[in-house]
């Protein structure tokens, strides 16, 4: 019987046709499958299972903080997916997108329903962007435009040639497993369980990923997009403790197709504890409507199941559009503010 790590042994996830995911039980979702989904999904539009509009809460914040900030650990949610990490004295965005829409044409597709939390003007230099894959909402070619050739970009492999495309060329690909030092911080590429594809023709040509952030006294994992796949343990077993973990928790239902490429809130919990993690950020909600669930549920689903398993509310920040909060001030402790 093989093992776990011989199922994530290097090269497992490679093909000739692009890349796979190698883990036990995944089930591949297929172009049939995603029509079925919408078709259903449009019969029921007669009576929307959603509310219209949804309140979404919007923290002010000018970045002056953030700009002066060299020393203290920060996390800031500009939205979606996309954070402002501070650690070591550097400035880190996850899988950035301003743009108003995820799409590779502006007049359409998902629109945003909250702006981002923070100016693209307004934010300090940015040191590294890491790139999850390559999805619209994750890899968006206008703010990395914006973003220009300054900070490194990180990116799984095959989607710096994309970049290279848009004139960003100061990136370093990897590989799952491999990892690059930059200023004092080690950046690991760490498996993920999704997929990838901008256009009808290039489905998994490049590569999805986790990452981990790894400082002298602080560390981060930023989960990606990921349905639920044992390789979260082996991260965990690793490169764990984390002081702080991003995970998506939206854009999981219906469970019948979206189960093997995005988690649950119930999922999202069990990787917390798979990759040993104290703070909770969750991530991949309450900006755009990509699918079934009503935009505002996965936050309320997240903390039901945590209550669930005894875990400390304290621990689940679920961040506001633009807030920040201090993880550590110039000492290892991970600071935990009191519950509201
Ligand atoms: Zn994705
Ligand atoms: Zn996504």
């Amino acid at each position: 019987m093989s093992s776990l790590a011989d199922t994530i042994a290097p090269q497992s996830h490679h093909t000739e046709a692009g890349f796979r995911n190698p883990f036990p039980g995944f089930k591949e979702t297929r172009l049939a499958d995603f029509f079925k989904w919408k078709l259903f999904a449009s019969m029921k539009n007669g009576k929307p299972q959603k509310p219209r509009k949804y309140h979404f809460e919007f923290l002010a914040n000018d970045g002056e903080y953030l700009r002066q900030n060299r020393t203290d650990f920060t996390v800031t949610w500009i939205g979606h997916s996309t954070l402002l990490v501070q650690m070591n004295g550097l400035n880190i965005l996850t899988d950035p997108i301003w743009s108003e829409r995820c799409s590779p044409v502006p007049f359409a597709g998902p629109k945003r329903f909250v702006k981002p939390g923070l100016a693209l003007e307004d934010l300090p230099d940015i040191d590294v962007v890491i790139i999850s894959h390559d999805h619209y909402d994750h890899l968006d070619r206008p703010t990395l435009k914006k973003l220009g050739n300054k900070p490194l970009y990180l990116v799984p492999c095959e989607v710096g040639k994309k970049l290279q495309k848009w004139g960003v060329r100061n990136y370093i690909e990897l590989d799952w497993w491999q990892s690059v030092q930059h200023n004092g911080l080690e950046f690991v590429c760490t498996p993920a369980q999704h997929f990838s594809g901008r256009t009808p023709t290039d489905r998994n040509k490049t590569l999805w990923c986790s990452w981990v952030v790894k400082g002298e006294k602080n560390n981060f994992y930023f989960a990606g997009d990921s349905g639920y796949f044992p390789g979260f343990k082996e991260i965990g077993r690793r490169y764990g403790p984390f002081d702080v973990t991003a995970i998506p928790i939206g854009s999981y239902m219906p469970r019948w197709f979206m189960s093997p490429i995005h988690l649950d809130p119930g999922e999202a919990v069990q990787v917390l504890q798979d990759v040993k993690g104290t703070v909770f950020i969750p991530i991949h909600w309450g900006t755009f409507d990509l699918a079934d669930e009503p935009l505002d549920m996965p936050p309320k689903e997240l903390l039901q199941k945590a209550e669930e398993r005894n875990l400390p509310r304290q621990n689940f920040w679920i961040l506001r559009h633009g807030e920040t909060r201090i993880v550590a001030g110039g000492h290892h402790q991970v600071h935990v503010p009191p519950p509201k």
